[in-house]
């Protein structure tokens, strides 16, 4: 093991997560493949072996040091970029059944190659904007766990994930700074969607020690039959 693998794995381990050689491996594939594709088009800023391990891969995991992930079968992971949280979060429990949606086809691409080239089953690379796909009702109030880190502020975000997530089920959203205020602002959107505020969890990274925030919101009832709106429209005028 190298030393990035060696504190990832200890880390991890503290927190009840224990990586096998395989895991680690795939890790080291993902982190090959990120670096390599990122280089013919955007993915990250972020490609120094030990950034990548703890801003994206440590910091995918953490959802898991609040949730028990044995008890989740099915996610959504929406706006998913370059795979986060969803794939890190795969790779460390690998009965999930994982599915991902972007609306950037190249991403898509890059995703489905990262599932391949590590042998994970059970992932699904959908091309699509969640506007349009939680319409779809093979998605639509289905998913145990619906997660999106990243992506947008609250009060537009909760429209593109809670459709997602099935009536007992729950949508994750990964943020950074000190959330309190868009919480407050997404508090007509969460309800018109059905979600109720269960709990704003906070951790620091391992190094950076920058502030992360997981805002858990149960998913109280079906979506109502007129979320999500037309495309775009969630972001741009976001139930307020
Ligand atoms: N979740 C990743 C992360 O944490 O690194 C990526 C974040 S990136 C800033 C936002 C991603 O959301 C992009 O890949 C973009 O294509 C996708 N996205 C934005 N709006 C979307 C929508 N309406 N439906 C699906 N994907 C969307």
């Amino acid at each position: 093991m190298n030393s990035t693998e060696t504190w990832f794995a200890d880390l991890l381990g503290q927190h009840g997560v224990a990586l096998t050689p395989l895991q680690l491996q795939q890790f080291q594939t993902y982190y090959e493949l990120l670096v390599e594709w990122n280089e013919k088009m955007n993915l990250t800023g972020i490609t120094e072996r030990e950034a990548v391990y703890e801003k994206h891969f440590y910091d995918s995991v953490t959802l898991s040091f609040f949730m028990n992930m044995d008890e989740i079968a099915a996610m959504a992971d929406i706006g998913s970029g370059a795979g986060f949280p969803s794939l890190p979060l795969k790779i460390c429990f690998p009965h999930l059944k994982v599915t991902i949606v972007d609306s950037l086809n190249k991403r898509i691409q890059f995703l489905q190659h990262v599932v391949t080239s590590l042998s994970l089953s059970d992932v699904t690379c959908v091309h699509g904007r969640a506007e349009d796909i939680g319409r779809l009702p093979a998605h639509r109030d289905a998913y145990d766990l619906v997660t999106a880190r990243a992506v947008a502020r609250l009060s537009g975000l909760n429209e593109l994930c809670l459709p997602f997530a099935r009536k007992g089920g729950v949508f994750a959203a990964m943020k950074g700074a000190d959330p309190a205020e868009e919480t407050q602002e997404a508090k007509r959107s969460l309800s018109e969607l059905k979600g109720k505020l269960s709990n704003i969890h906070h951790l620091k990274l391992p190094f950076e020690q920058s502030d992360r925030h997981i805002i858990v919101i149960d998913k109280l009832a079906a979506t109502p039959a007129k979320y999500p709106r037309k495309a775009g429209l969630p972001l741009k005028q976001p139930i307020l």
